[in-house]
C-alpha cells in the first residue's frame, strides 16, 4: 500500500528525498448515501471496514440489498499528477481482473469530494488478521490457500500484471473462506514481458532481493511475486515472516543473502521446507515457475482439504 511504500522509502537513508514523510490525507466520513454526480449508483453507507495508506473502506448496500465494500479515496489526497496517474493505474488494472480469487471490482464513481471503488465484500478480513489470532496455519490449510493464490497469480501473470505487493494483509477471505487478492496499488502492467520495472516498492519483509539490490538497468519482473509466495508460505507455517528483524537495514541484509532459519520447536514437513527454500532463491531465474510450484510434492504429501471450515478463523481445524 502507499503508506507502507512510504515506510520503505523513509527507511532507506540512501536517497534524501525519500526521507520526507508525507502526511496521509484520508477522506472525511462520506455521506450516508453514496451517489455519483448524476445521482446514479446509489449505495447506502454503513460502518467503516478498515483504512489503509490512502483509502478508507466502508460497508455499503445497493438498492437490491447486496453488500459491497466501498474503497474511498479523497480527491484532495491525490495531490500530484503522478499520484493521480498511479491511482488511475490501480483502478484500470483491478477493473480488468476477473478471477474467483481476486476481489471483484464492480464499478467506480465519484462525487465532488471522493472517488469510490465498489468492491466485492470480504467480510472475514485478511489472512494477516486470521494468522494473528491463530499464530500459525496447519499444512493442509497452507496447501489450500497457496493453490488458490497460485491460480490467481497465474491468471494475473498471463495478463502481464505483476502484483509486486503480495502479502498476507493484501489477501482477503470471503464468506466461504476462499482467498481473494485485493489492493492493486502497486501492480505493474507490463507492456511486454521483457520490460523490467525499476521502481523500489513493496513492504520490507516481503520485498524481493532483486528489487532492493538489482543491478543497474536490470530491473525486476514476474519472479518478484514468486518470492512473495515464498515469504507468505513461510509466514503461514511459522507465524512470522522469514526475514524479520529489529531494524529495516538488517531485514534488507538478510533478504539480500536469503538468510532465514526454521524454528526448531515447530514440526514442518521437509516438502514444505524444500518448496519455501526454492521460492526464496536469491536468483530470480532459479525460482520455480507457477506450474512447477503447483506440481511440487508438498501438495500431495498430506491431506488436501475440500474447503476450510469457518471455525478455522479462530481455532486450529482438525483434519482427518
Ligand atoms: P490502501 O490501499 O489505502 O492501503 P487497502 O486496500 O489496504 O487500502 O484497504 C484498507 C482496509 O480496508 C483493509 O485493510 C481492509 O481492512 C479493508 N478492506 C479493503 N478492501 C476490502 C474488501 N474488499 N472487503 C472488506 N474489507 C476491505
Amino acid at each position: 500500500t502507499k503508506h507502507q511504500q512510504q515506510q520503505v522509502a523513509a527507511a532507506k537513508p540512501a536517497t534524501p528525498k525519500a526521507q520526507k514523510t508525507r502526511k496521509k490525507i484520508l477522506c472525511d466520513t462520506p455521506p450516508a448515501v453514496l451517489q455519483d454526480r448524476k445521482g446514479k449508483n446509489e449505495y447506502n453507507r454503513g460502518k467503516q471496514l478498515g483504512e489503509g495508506g490512502f483509502a478508507r473502506c466502508f460497508l455499503v448496500q445497493n438498492r437490491d440489498g447486496t453488500l459491497f465494500a466501498a474503497k474511498t479515496v479523497a480527491k484532495a489526497s491525490l495531490v500530484s499528477q503522478k499520484m493521480r496517474t498511479k491511482f488511475l493505474g490501480e483502478i484500470a488494472v483491478h477493473k480488468s481482473m476477473q478471477h474467483p480469487n481476486i476481489v471483484h471490482f464492480k464499478e467506480c464513481f465519484e462525487d465532488t469530494s471522493n472517488i469510490y471503488m465498489i468492491l466485492e465484500l470480504c467480510p472475514n478480513k485478511s489472512l494477516m488478521d486470521m494468522l494473528r489470532r491463530r499464530k500459525r496455519f496447519t499444512e493442509p490449510e497452507v496447501r489450500y490457500y497457496l493453490l488458490q493464490l497460485l491460480g490467481a497469480l497465474k491468471y494475473m501473470h498471463g495478463k502481464k500484471v505483476i502484483h509486486r505487493d503480495l502479502k498476507l494483509g493484501n489477501i482477503f477471505l470471503d464468506r466461504q473462506m476462499n482467498i481473494k487478492i485485493g489492493d492493486f496499488g502497486l501492480a505493474a502492467l507490463l507492456v511486454d514481458e521483457t520490460e523490467r520495472k525499476m521502481t523500489i516498492c513493496g513492504t520490507p519483509n516481503y520485498i524481493a532481493p532483486e528489487v532492493l539490490f538489482g543491478q543497474k538497468g536490470q530491473g525486476h519482473s514476474f519472479e518478484v511475486d514468486l518470492w512473495g509466495v515464498g515469504v507468505i508460505m513461510y509466514a503461514m507455517l511459522c507465524g512470522r515472516p522469514p526475514f524479520q528483524s529489529t531494524d529495516v537495514n538488517s531485514i534488507y541484509e538478510r533478504i539480500k543473502n536469503s538468510e532465514f532459519e526454521w524454528p526448531e520447536d515447530l514440526i514442518i514437513s521437509h516438502q514444505a521446507k524444500d518448496l519455501v527454500g526454492s521460492l526464496l532463491n536469491r536468483d530470480p531465474q532459479s525460482r520455480p515457475s507457477i506450474d512447477q510450484i503447483a506440481n511440487h510434492s508438498f501438495f500431495i504429501s498430506g491431506y488436501f482439504p475440500r474447503s476450510i471450515p469457518k471455525e478455522a478463523m479462530t481455532a486450529e481445524p482438525r483434519w482427518p
